[in-house]
């Protein structure tokens, strides 16, 4: 198995490649050159195994040039019960007829990101050990919030690399923010810009395909790596719990081996369902993948109507990890739909960064139609499914999911569709205490964070995960705010080079 650039067909690197450079130097997003196929009795054999075991399946189809041991080491390290609350790792929780909640948030810092920023330092210093690098790996992230915690928490103190965060000022909650600011470890460093995810997540961008910058690390030793989901290493572990999710349904007697299911996924920058489609691509049976967006839904236009533009308004919402309007990961997926055509991805993503606007011919729009459905809702919309689920279930779900759970009600209203269905969970509730707070109708506004904490825990009788309760006795070790255009200069000074 080889990794090739959606921008440019040619390039032919292993997965240990791949995922120490995390972006191809034409810009393009590694991708596999073909996407390996599971059976039947594979998923059945799945089904007896640990989350763990499941994991080092799943890599050995992708992770070829890694031997058994690499892969097992990397796994045992990740999927424990030191880094995740539940034995499970992701728990499947079983909420109404035929409806499941895929909980990805039983790690470390709360949210789905840990499925993969728990493993990637492993599977990035293993990498880079494969291809005798000798040079010390920086880790640059733009986070929308949760990535940025998730990746400092997987990197910190690990050696040989060393980890830069970047996030909107106002654009994560006051939670997320806590979490960043007070983390702990020697090779961490975190800033605020004044500026969008997308301004974030370009200036990122920019940076790693500087020559200038590129020559100046060189020079002393260092090189790039990402930690979001354009890393290919990211996005690999994100495709282990679906399948594993699937032979676990079949384990508990919920379907039969062959049912179809539906997966739905609160989406921003497309990673998470991306992961989905390859499940679906390598043999999970899998109906529709319903792409769940907030008020910026730049992806639901898309799937619905081909034009992807992200010239629009962009809002601040109640679910800001989904507050993103160039979703990366697409890229991928056109690369795939088209045939693996890097004529035609490089004159789309290059009209995306001239015009702000492409859109896809209708081949390409009929297989989108076939594969997805798409929907949004906005803030009013999300609160009252929070509290309708909570209602009627006695479940606490976030306003990330609940985002994914009203865009679900409205797929089989339309639909009337009755498979069995897995809804990706994205965060625990308490990342957005205020919020989910204010949907259930008890959101008091002069209670800090950590009160609403206890609020919340008095009114869903969750446990409070230790992560967060005890971020209110940390100190604040990072406070660097800074202009959009001056991340660069930034990591210059940062990095003392
Ligand atoms: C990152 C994130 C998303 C969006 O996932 P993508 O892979 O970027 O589409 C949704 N919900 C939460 C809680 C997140 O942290």
């Amino acid at each position: 198995m080889y990794y090739k650039s959606t921008r440019n067909s040619s390039v032919n690197v292993t997965s240990a490649q791949a995922i120490a450079q995390g972006i191809s130097k034409d810009g393009g997003l590694f991708v596999p050159s073909e996407i390996p196929f599971i059976s039947f009795d594979d998923i059945s054999n799945l089904g007896k195994m640990s989350y763990a075991e499941r994991a080092a399946f799943v890599f050995s189809k992708y992770l070829t040039d890694f031997s058994e041991t690499e892969i097992a080491y990397c796994v045992n390290n990740a999927y424990n019960t030191k880094n995740f609350k539940s034995e499970n790792i992701a728990d499947i929780a079983h909420l109404f007829d035929g409806t499941y909640m895929l909980e990805l948030w039983h790690g470390p810092t709360c949210a789905f990101k840990d499925m993969a920023l728990q493993i990637l330092p492993y599977l990035l210093t293993t990498s880079a050990k494969k291809i005798k690098l000798d040079k010390k790996v920086v880790i640059l992230v733009a986070t929308s919030g949760d990535t940025g915690k998730a990746a400092l928490d997987g990197f910190k103190n690990v050696e040989g690399t060393e980890i830069m965060v970047f996030y909107p000022e106002d654009g994560v909650s006051a939670m997320q923010k806590k979490q960043m600011a007070t983390q702990e470890g020697e090779n961490v460093n975190v800033c605020a810009i004044k500026g969008n995810f997308d301004d974030a997540q370009n200036g990122v961008k920019a940076i790693f395909t500087d020559e200038n910058i590129a020559k100046k690390l060189d020079e002393n030793g260092l090189m790039f790596s990402s930690a979001n989901s354009i890393n290919w290493g990211r996005l690999a572990p994100q495709i282990i719990y679906y399948v594993s999710t699937y032979a676990q349904l079949v384990e508990d007697k919920e379907i039969k081996m062959g049912d179809k299911i539906n997966i739905v996924v609160p989406t921003g920058n497309f990673g998470n369902i991306l992961a989905g489609y390859y499940a679906k691509k390598m043999g999970v049976p899998v109906n529709k993948l319903i792409c769940a967006s907030n008020s910026n839904n730049v992806l639901t236009e898309f799937i619905k109507t081909g034009v992807y533009n992200r010239n629009r308004e962009f809002y601040t919402t109640i679910s800001p990890s989904m507050d993103i309007l160039i979703s990366s990961n697409l890229e991928r997926l056109l690369y795939h739909l088209s045939g693996d055509d890097d004529k035609q991805i490089c004159e789309w993503f290059g009209k995306l960064s001239t015009e702000g606007k492409y859109f896809v011919n209708d081949e390409v729009k009929k297989i989108l139609n076939d594969e997805f459905y798409a929907g949004c809702c906005d803030d009013v919309e999300t609160k009252t499914c929070i509290k309708n689920i909570f209602d009627k279930y006695s479940y606490t779900c976030d306003t990330h999911t609940a985002v994914a759970v009203k865009v679900y009600q409205d797929y089989v209203k339309e639909t009337g569709d009755k498979l069995k269905t897995v809804i990706a969970s994205t965060a625990s509730p308490y990342k957005f205490a205020n919020s989910v707070l204010d949907g259930l109708g008890c959101y008091d506004e002069n209670s800090d964070e950590f009160q609403l904490v206890d609020k919340l825990s008095e009114v869903s009788r969750l446990e409070v995960p230790a992560s967060l309760s005890e971020l209110k006795d940390k100190k604040v070790r990072f406070s660097s705010l800074i202009e959009k255009d001056e991340m660069i200069n930034y990591v210059i000074k940062s990095l003392n080079i």
